[in-house]
């Protein structure tokens, strides 16, 4: 019995309604909507959410850009996807987690049989439907999940523990190769970049070093223990090099999806090292391979997801080693408040914003 266990009263009977944010018609903006409460089928969980924090794509669908039009829905649909909550009713067959407990939701339901799936890559799952985008998600007062994509994290906050789903991403990042000892550049201080920040910093990196454009994220860069936070329109790469007698940084993890940023990092990184690319880019990049790739004899990784489950292990046990990514959330919002935090998070002038759905607005 856990000390949430009182909140398995909350268990809402068959037929009642919920608030939830929806994405109403294939058009920019969103509805809050009462719906009915979902029920857990077979393999299934039904969570009472706690916390949802606001990612980049949810912003890209309620304005309904380009990759939402092709990627989401069909609306109406909930989105919403970065979530943590209670264990309030499990379906048929959904034995493992107890009622009451706090777990957050690895995001992307994988199919468990395709060719990635069964050789130990299902964060590449070629059937991937992810919360929020293929499957109603969780900008609601209740949300379903196959149990098996429930991580039980009953020794964090909701907020926290919603937000190891984007620190997964950046553990995924940061752990593809060795950090010990070794110098590392962060381009891009969004939510997940500053908070890689704190993972290399932890894992002991020698120094790490970060760049935006923006002074309020350099602001938090520092907080989460960067050595050097520098405006990327500044000549980096001659600093870096400086920085570090000559030589380049061993690590570049690339969070910003600008092409400016990607040749910036690939000129700060030395011969031999390894750039993640996580950023993703709203247009093709073009890069001259020979010179910012081959001759540097350098290795490119292209990051998505987090590895099932090894990244959700690794990034429990730097947030139980002392990892502290509070500094990161800078906005806590009742779910009626979804506009104030879209514009917020379009602005710049937020980092990583968490809604409230059991809180009225
Ligand atoms: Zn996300
Ligand atoms: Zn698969």
């Amino acid at each position: 019995m856990t000390t949430q266990a009182a909140a398995v009263l909350d268990a809402p009977p068959l037929g009642t309604t919920m608030r939830a944010l929806v994405k109403g018609s294939a058009a920019p903006g969103a509805q809050i909507r009462e719906v009915p409460v979902p029920q857990p089928g077979p393999g299934e969980i039904l969570v009472k959410v706690l916390a949802a924090s606001v990612c980049g794509t949810d912003v890209h669908i309620e304005r309904w850009d380009p990759w939402a039009q092709e990627n989401f829905g069909p609306p109406p649909m909930i989105f919403g996807h970065e979530m943590a909550g209670i264990v309030v009713a499990r379906g048929p067959g959904a034995t493992r987690i107890p009622l009451g407990e706090l777990i957050a939701a690895e995001t992307h339901w994988v199919d468990w049989t395709c060719y990635q799936c069964r050789t130990g890559r299902a964060h590449i799952c070629q059937n991937n439907r992810t919360l929020g985008v293929k499957v109603p998600g969780a900008f609601a007062q209740y949300v379903v999940m196959p149990e098996v994509n429930a991580w039980v994290s009953d020794r964090l906050t909701p907020e926290i523990a919603a937000l190891q789903e984007p620190l997964g991403n950046a553990v995924h990042a940061a752990f593809v190769e060795e950090v010990a000892g070794q110098t590392a550049l962060v381009t891009g201080c969004g939510p997940i970049g500053l908070m890689s920040i704190g993972v290399l910093k932890i894992a002991g990196a020698r120094s790490v070093f970060a760049t935006d454009i923006n002074p309020e994220r350099l602001a938090m860069a520092t907080q989460m223990g960067a050595n050097l936070a520098l405006d990327a329109r500044d000549d980096v790469v001659a600093r870096l090099k400086a920085e570090t007698d000559g030589n380049g940084v061993d690590i570049v993890l690339e969070m910003s999806g600008s092409a400016a940023a990607l040749h910036q990092g690939l000129a700060a990184v030395t011969n031999g090292g390894r750039v993640s690319l996580m950023g993703t880019h709203a247009v093709p990049a073009t890069l001259d391979l020979s010179q910012e790739v081959i001759f540097k004899g350098i290795r490119i990784y292209g990051i998505t997801g987090r590895r099932l489950w090894d990244t959700w292990y690794r990034t429990t046990a730097l947030l139980e080693e002392g990892l502290d990514i509070s500094p990161v959330i800078t906005h806590r919002l009742p779910l009626g408040d979804y506009a104030k935090a879209f514009d917020l998070v379009a602005s710049g002038h937020a980092g990583k914003i968490v809604l409230l759905p059991q809180e009225e607005a």
